[in-house]
């Protein structure tokens, strides 16, 4: 039986690791062939060699999404290897709780560079590819944090806030090529980049993190969510299984934005 991605290539950034990862493993389990990329060389290498032991098909490339050429040489990877691109996953991002009395420009300009204008940069070198597949779809991970306000968010925040209306505008710019873009936005996930913001695990235990996530129902699911668990919402966008779903943001985040 055939599987849902058979033929089909994916391009995902910031797979070395976290959510990234783990879309790149649902998406090859699917059938599709997927260029892994991340800024982190060795720990890109070795996700990549894993997947491969489970006879996944993956190839890695090392890139800076922030770096338009970076980009452009990880798009061509892609197509040397594979011939063709139709499913892009821009995920790579970096976390930032910066107050603005400690913002400055540079800060500012490194965060939106990675978290928001590498959507566009991937998206516009990947464009001529997608326009030739007969099922072409983009999936900008975005965030709970682009929807809505946190504290000493502005930087992060506005970029995932600026991603989720990039992805409308793609999805009518690209709409009449036949390409679909949609954005996932995740809330709490069990990852590096939630640990270094929230601390560890073991952290996790302690009265103000139980207080602000798990009482007064704040997440209805009662649990943090696992990469696994953003990786399905993923796969849906970028399969036929939505194939009349295009502009939308599905928010993955155990009902937390549900309550107030
Ligand atoms: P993660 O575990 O930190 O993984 C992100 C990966 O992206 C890392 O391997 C990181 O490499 C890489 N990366 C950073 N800057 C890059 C660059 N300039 N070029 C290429 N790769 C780069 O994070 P995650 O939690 O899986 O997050 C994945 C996505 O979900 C992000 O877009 C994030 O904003 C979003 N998200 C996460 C959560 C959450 O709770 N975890 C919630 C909402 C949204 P380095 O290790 O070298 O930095």
């Amino acid at each position: 039986m055939s599987k849902r991605l058979s033929g089909r290539v994916a391009l995902v950034t910031g797979a070395a690791r976290g959510i990234g990862l783990a879309a790149a493993k649902r998406l090859a389990e699917e059938g599709a062939k997927v260029l892994m990329s991340d800024i982190d060389a060795d720990v890109l290498a070795e996700a990549a060699a894993g997947l491969e032991a489970q006879g996944l098909i993956v190839q890695a490339a090392v890139c800076d999404v922030a770096d338009p050429q970076s980009v452009a040489a990880m798009v061509d990877k892609a197509v040397a290897a594979w011939g063709r691109i139709d499913i892009l996953i821009n995920n790579a991002a970096i976390s930032d709780d910066t107050p603005i009395e400690q913002l400055s420009d540079a800060h500012w300009r490194h965060v939106l560079s990675i978290n928001l204008d590498s959507a566009l940069h991937v998206a516009k070198a990947a464009l001529p590819y997608l326009k030739q597949s007969p099922s072409g779809s983009i999936v900008n991970i975005a965030s709970v944090q682009g929807i809505r306000g946190q504290p000493h968010a502005m930087a992060y925040a506005t970029a995932k806030g600026g991603l989720v209306n990039l992805t409308r505008c793609m999805a009518v710019d690209f709409g009449p090529f036949g390409i679909r873009a949609n954005a996932v936005a995740p809330g709490y996930i069990d990852t590096r980049m939630a640990e270094q913001k929230l601390g560890t695990p073991h952290e996790h235990q302690t009265d103000w993190f139980q207080d602000i996530y798990f009482k007064y129902g704040r997440m209805p699911l009662r649990r943090a969510g696992k990469p696994q668990d953003v990786a399905g919402p993923i796969l849906f966008l970028a399969s036929d299984d939505s194939l009349y779903v295009t502009g939308t943001v599905l928010v993955v985040d155990g009902g937390f934005t549900a309550t107030y």
